[in-house]
């Protein structure tokens, strides 16, 4: 698989699944707007069952009072009329008013009250006879709301409805409700006693209740005379004690957000339900008007954040939105991952295939020497002792490089099976780099490197794997006289610090590339440069050296050396130095 097929298998991922998930999401929204509306919708139907009831309970009140106007004796009117007010909580004024002889009732007399004086002017239009009461009430016989219930100002005022209103008519259950109540009065009146020529006694009723707008507020007055001659009469309605019975048609318990509210003329709310703080300048977000039993006051439901989407339909949105967002972005997430991986284990069998060419190529060359240079002494061809002393010192290096080389690969292979075994012993480490150095000043001399350690005087004691120190340096340092060679000059060096041994490894070459710093550790890895390429290798040195160092509880680092060159830094366990063991010395091998 190429990067170009990873690129396409990526593509394919990840195209479809965005156009999925798109299309997932454009659902989730359609559906959440569908649930929207349905609440909008239930909500409405909610806001239209609590206006009929407080329709209902008005025109109940209204039917009533009526009821029991209309039973009062004509004689009794003076004494019953003023009780009714003083313990009728619904009824806040009484009157009685003649078309000849003005206002009976409240009776100038014993002087009005404040509150009296208040209710004569405000219905000064009707009891000075420019507004007729008639005017009031189309419909006669009983208190029966019509659609010409007002006088001409007030029925002006029922023309201006709320524009927001969804509704401004009861529903015909109201509507059904009324008929039924008309024509119960009705047939209540057909029973009344029959005279004595046959004619029905029933008087001609006329009435109605009259919504009247004064002192910036709405009243109710109800008023009926039993025939055009008759004095009229009737009362003021005590909106608060009606308000206290439109209270209980409100629902007790409303679902989080919602309020469900009665609104009066100046949209101000009268009383509310749902726990909701309601600011003064607010609008409801649906309404349904009282008209025309309480023109111009509504009943109005508020939401929370301002619409009916925050309610149901946002949050599941919300919700299905971001399971949706978790599932496209597992989906591309795994995606991505299994295309990097892919794109890894490529990288990898590439790499362990020019590891395979590379090795080959590694044991060819001292193959090739050792056979060639076997083979002439073998065949005694050779006879100046000089030559022949030159050609075994070959075949020994020749064979020392195998045997470096198969001990890496062998190492390799044991650490990636997690088999390598080590055994820690106490170990000058001071002691050790010297004898090291020691063992390869020949072969570094030839490579033209001039060799400097610098060691501390004291020994550095610490409990390590004598071969795996060993197979560190000389990965490093074969390092060095591959790739820094030319540099003339190596340096070891070993520092005792405070937890720790530092063994730097420098060389004067070419150093290494920044970008390949941290590469250069991992198995397999080579840089690809003119040099590198010159130089047969594995890529197998450093990673070996610094999982060796890590199992046994050091590291390996690289560092880049002021003045170029490379500095390798292997960390080693070692015991703190003591005071006055703290000096260094230097060995220069030329
Ligand atoms: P190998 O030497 O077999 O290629 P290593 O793991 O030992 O593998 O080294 C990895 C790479 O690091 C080398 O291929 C080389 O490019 C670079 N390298 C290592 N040591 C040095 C050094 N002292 N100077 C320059 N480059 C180095």
């Amino acid at each position: 698989m190429n990067r170009r097929a990873i690129f396409w298998y990526w593509l394919l991922l990840f195209v479809p699944t965005l156009l999925v998930g798109a299309a997932a999401f454009r659902l989730i929204r359609h559906e959440g707007e569908r649930m929207a509306v349905q609440a909008r919708s239930a909500a409405l139907d909610r806001v239209r069952a609590i206006a009929d009831n407080v329709r209902l309970t008005v025109s109940a009140v209204e039917d009533e009072l009526g009821e029991s106007l209309r039973r009062i004796p004509p004689d009794a009117l003076a004494e019953t009329l003023p009780a009714w007010e003083k313990d009728n909580p619904l009824v806040r004024n009484v009157f009685v008013w003649d078309a000849q002889r003005g206002l009976l009732l409240p009776s100038q007399p014993n002087g009005w009250t404040a509150e009296e004086r208040r209710f004569v002017s405000r219905y000064d239009a009707l009891f000075s006879g420019r507004i007729p009461w008639l005017a009031a009430a189309a419909e006669t016989n009983g208190l029966v709301r019509g659609p010409a219930r007002a006088g001409g100002a007030v029925a002006s005022r029922f023309q201006n409805a709320k524009s927001s209103s969804e509704s401004n008519r009861p529903s015909d259950f109201v509507r059904q409700v009324e008929q039924m109540r008309s024509s119960g009065r009705q047939m209540a009146a057909q029973a009344l006693p029959q005279g004595a020529n046959g004619q029905s006694q029933a008087p001609a009723w006329q009435g109605g209740w009259i919504p009247w707008f004064a002192e910036n507020r709405l009243h109710l007055l109800g008023w009926v005379r039993r025939d055009a001659k008759s004095p009229v009469y009737g009362m003021e309605l005590e909106l608060a004690s009606l308000l206290s019975r439109l209270m209980t048609v409100f629902p007790s318990a409303v679902s989080d957000g919602v309020v469900y509210a009665l609104l009066d003329d100046a949209g101000g709310v009268v009383c509310q339900v749902g726990g909701l703080d309601i600011k003064p300048d607010a609008r409801p977000d649906m309404s349904v008007t009282l008209a025309p039993y309480l023109p111009h006051w509504s009943v109005g439901v508020f939401l929370a954040g301002g619409g009916m989407l925050n309610v149901g339909g946002r949050s599941f949105v919300l919700l299905a939105g971001l399971l949706l967002a978790i599932v496209v972005v597992a989906i591309l997430a795994g995606g991505s991952l299994l295309t990097w991986q892919a794109h890894r284990h490529m990288a990898d069998a590439l790499r362990k295939t020019s590891f395979v060419s590379n090795i080959s190529h590694e044991l060819k060359t001292p193959l090739t020497s050792i056979r060639m240079y076997a083979e002439l002494l073998s065949e005694g061809r050779v006879s100046d002792a000089g030559k022949m002393k030159k050609y075994l010192q070959v075949i020994a290096v020749e064979s020392q490089r195998l045997t470096r080389l198969v001990n890496n690969v062998l190492d390799f292979s044991r650490l990636e099976q997690g088999k390598k075994k080590y055994r820690r012993e106490s170990l000058d480490c001071a002691e050790f780099i010297r004898q090291f150095v020691e063992t390869h000043r020949l072969r570094l001399g030839e490579a033209g490197l001039a060799v400097r350690v610098e060691l501390p005087e004291a020994p550095a004691w610490m409990l390590f794997d004598r071969d795996a120190l060993e197979q560190v340096l000389l990965n490093l340092v074969d390092n060095v006289i591959k790739y820094a060679a030319e540099g003339g000059e190596l340096l070891i060096a070993l520092e005792r610090q405070q937890d720790h041994c530092r063994l730097s490894v420098m060389d004067l070459g070419p150093g290494i590339p920044p970008p390949h710093r941290a590469r250069i550790f991992e198995k397999f890895y080579r840089v690809d440069d003119s040099l590198t390429a010159r130089q047969p290798g594995s890529g197998l040195g450093l990673s070996i050296a610094r999982r060796l160092l890590r199992d046994l509880g050091g590291d390996l680092v690289f560092e880049p050396r002021e003045g170029g060159g490379s500095c390798f830094v292997a960390h080693l366990p070692c015991g703190e130095a003591e005071e006055g063991q703290k000096g260094m010395t230097a060995i220069d091998y030329n």
